[in-house]
């Protein structure tokens, strides 16, 4: 082989082993900071149960056919903006890995679906976090946040990147910043 191929093919090697080991989260704080990720979401999913309205028929529809078992179940909370974590720390990584921006115009917390008020009747939105609801009725909240945290760790909040670990699609559910 050729010297500068087997440069090129040394770069490339080294490049992919820095992306697969690339590392949006401290993965080694996750233990400590579990347990908060999953009272924001619980409280998240609590505040939208008493506050939220349930949905429509079109949303009950587009629930239905994105696989939720329970769309009676879901509640549609609008926001002016998605509340933040109490831990000041949970916080801090949420807004740096990118789920909470101003941008962030929903996040979905079990049943509770938190939407941003001028984007409560977008149906491509809430069809992108109904899929999360789906998620989290079949793994249960602890493994779907699991799962999504590791997703989190190799992606950052990039969703077509997401997209590739069954994460829905920007293009097909419109925007970056819905969770
Ligand atoms: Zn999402």
């Amino acid at each position: 082989m050729m010297p500068e191929i087997v440069t090129t093919l040394a770069l490339l090697v080294g490049f992919l082993y820095s992306q697969s080991t690339m590392s949006f989260l401290p993965m080694n704080e996750l233990p400590e900071l579990f347990p908060h990720v999953a009272s924001w979401i619980t409280g998240l999913d609590k505040q939208a149960n008493e506050s939220g309205r349930t949905l429509n028929p079109l949303e009950y529809d587009l629930a239905r056919r994105v696989g939720v078992d329970r769309p009676e179940d879901v509640r549609i909370l609008s926001v002016p903006q998605i509340p933040k974590p109490d831990h000041p720390r949970v916080r801090d990584l949420a807004e740096k890995v990118g789920l909470l921006t101003p941008d962030t115009r929903g996040l979905t917390a079990v049943h509770g679906v938190i939407v941003r008020s001028d984007c409560v009747n977008d149906l491509r939105l809430l069809a992108h976090e109904f899929v999360h609801v789906e998620q989290y009725e079949r793994l249960g909240m602890e493994s779907f946040l699991l799962e999504y945290i590791q997703q989190l760790n190799e992606h950052g909040a990039n969703t077509s990147l997401r997209a590739f670990l069954g994460h829905p699609s920007a293009s097909i559910f419109g925007g970056s910043s819905a969770f």
